[in-house]
């Protein structure tokens, strides 16, 4: 098995990740949070909001309706141009997306570029292609009492009540700008920021949680100064770095950044850095770092009607604010971190697993548990320590089943840093044995101390 496939293994083992409707044989690009994951997720969530809104004094949150109305898809290029490379073989109907299955083409292929690759079909191995369309990658809803038959030769009708799923939250943002500004009249440089879903039609999802249909990402979209925004990009260029290395804990080494060429960049950006990580699989993209200068506010501003000028309190300057966007997508770093934590250990012909997670990120500070689960004196006194580190540092589970070592064993895999265990030393003198998940070393600690 590949690391990656020990990984997706673990994660349904112990109830990190399922596959999306797992009981009806799935649904192709989504994936389900178990208990465990649903915690590693919001632990990962909250240490971003701590860091990039928190604790700073120049950002505030928002958190926009997933369906919104479908003029902003069009002031934001998505209509025009959110599309893949789509191509049929015409042997056995296999659709792919053209630039996945052919080296050192973009995005942007024609038909005659992509038949000069002389590319065989990954399915059936003929080479017979019909041409390159474009798949436009939103997911489409009706909104209101109107059947899908009722649009199906109305495009007027289409046109009003036709939805999206937005495909990316930036524009919950852009469109709350100038609500933001009327409000709370925050000073440049600013920035907004949001966490929640984001929805991909995609081609051929794939790589577990990489490529999925449906994710949760994490957006600022920070408003500077036109004249500034190359000192501001390099701020946010290394706030992302000590973000990732010393609050998530990625090492450094695995970190790359991709400066991307002008032809490979999104439709709005003048300059983009994306960060790529060493995944089990290879690189791929952890985050993007993007300038969007005006793009979406000047956009929204003609689209709407509505002025998105900025008036500097001091200066009475007036103006469109640029936008740097920092994007993460949470699925991307919650598999950066466990593919990072997860380790196999070979001792005595035995091979232990372990998720080496930072204690700020894992699902449960520490395990409790009894050395005899009936001895009902054992039992009781495990359950007040229990209860005391539960108030103290609030994410702590328990654990009476099987013997010790397999209770080690499944906490090693969850990645619980400490295993405290309550014995009959416990009761003469409050010391507990403390077990260290990365060593395995066992030390003598008085409660009073954990
Ligand atoms: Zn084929």
């Amino acid at each position: 098995m590949s690391k990656l496939e020990d990984i997706v293994s673990l994660c349904k083992r112990r109830g990190f990740i399922f596959p999306g409707s797992d009981v009806y044989g799935g649904m192709a690009g989504t994936w389900d949070f178990g208990p465990l994951g649903v915690s590693l997720k919001k632990n990962i969530m909250d240490a971003w909001w701590n860091y990039f809104v928190e604790k700073r004094d120049d950002m505030y949150g928002v958190d926009a309706a997933i369906i919104m109305n479908p003029r902003t898809w069009v002031a934001s290029g998505h209509t025009a141009t959110f599309a893949d490379p789509l191509v049929e073989c015409k042997e056995c109907k296999s659709r792919f997306r053209a630039d996945k299955i052919a080296d050192g083409i973009s995005e942007s292929v024609t038909t005659e570029e992509f038949l000069a690759t002389h590319t065989k079909c990954p399915v059936c191995g003929k080479e017979n292609w019909g041409p390159i369309r474009k798949f436009n990658m939103m997911f489409s809803t009706h909104v209101g009492a109107v059947l899908p038959e009722d649009t199906q030769d109305n495009p007027e009708l289409a046109a009003k009540n036709i939805a999206y799923l937005r495909p990316e939250t930036a524009q919950g943002i852009f469109t709350n700008y100038k609500n933001v500004i009327d409000t709370i009249y925050p000073s440049l440089p600013f920035g907004l920021a949001q966490q929640g879903k984001a929805f991909r039609n995609e081609i051929s999802p794939r790589d577990f949680i990489l490529r999925d249909r449906e994710c949760s990402q994490m957006e600022i979209e920070y408003f500077v100064h036109p004249d500034s925004w190359e000192g501001e990009f390099e701020k946010l260029r290394a706030l992302q770095h000590d973000f990732l290395e010393n609050v998530v804990k990625l090492p450094a080494e695995n970190i790359h950044e991709l400066e991307v060429p002008a032809e490979d960049r999104a439709h709005y950006s003048k300059r983009t850095i994306d960060f790529m990580f060493d995944y089990p699989n290879g690189e791929e993209e952890l985050m993007g770092l993007a300038y969007r200068t005006d793009f979406d506010l000047s956009n929204i501003q003609r689209e709407s009607g509505k002025n998105m000028e900025y008036r500097d309190k001091n200066t009475g300057e007036t103006f469109i604010p640029h936008v740097i966007e920092p994007s993460i997508g949470v699925e991307r770093l919650f598999l950066a971190i466990l593919s990072t934590a997860y380790t196999e250990e070979e001792n005595e012909g035995k091979t232990r697993i372990l998720l080496k997670l930072p204690e700020n990120l894992a699902p449960y500070h520490f395990c409790v548990s009894p050395l005899l689960k009936n001895k009902p004196e054992l039992v009781e006194k495990a359950r007040a320590v229990y209860d005391m580190l539960r108030e103290k540092y609030g994410n702590v589970t328990w654990d009476d089943s099987g013997n010790i070592g397999k209770r080690y064993m499944k906490q090693d895999e969850i990645g619980t840093p400490k295993c405290v265990v309550i014995d009959f030393d416990t009761l003469e003198d409050d010391t507990v044995t403390v077990r260290d998940r990365d060593t395995t070393k066992q030390t003598r600690v008085k409660i009073s101390e954990l």
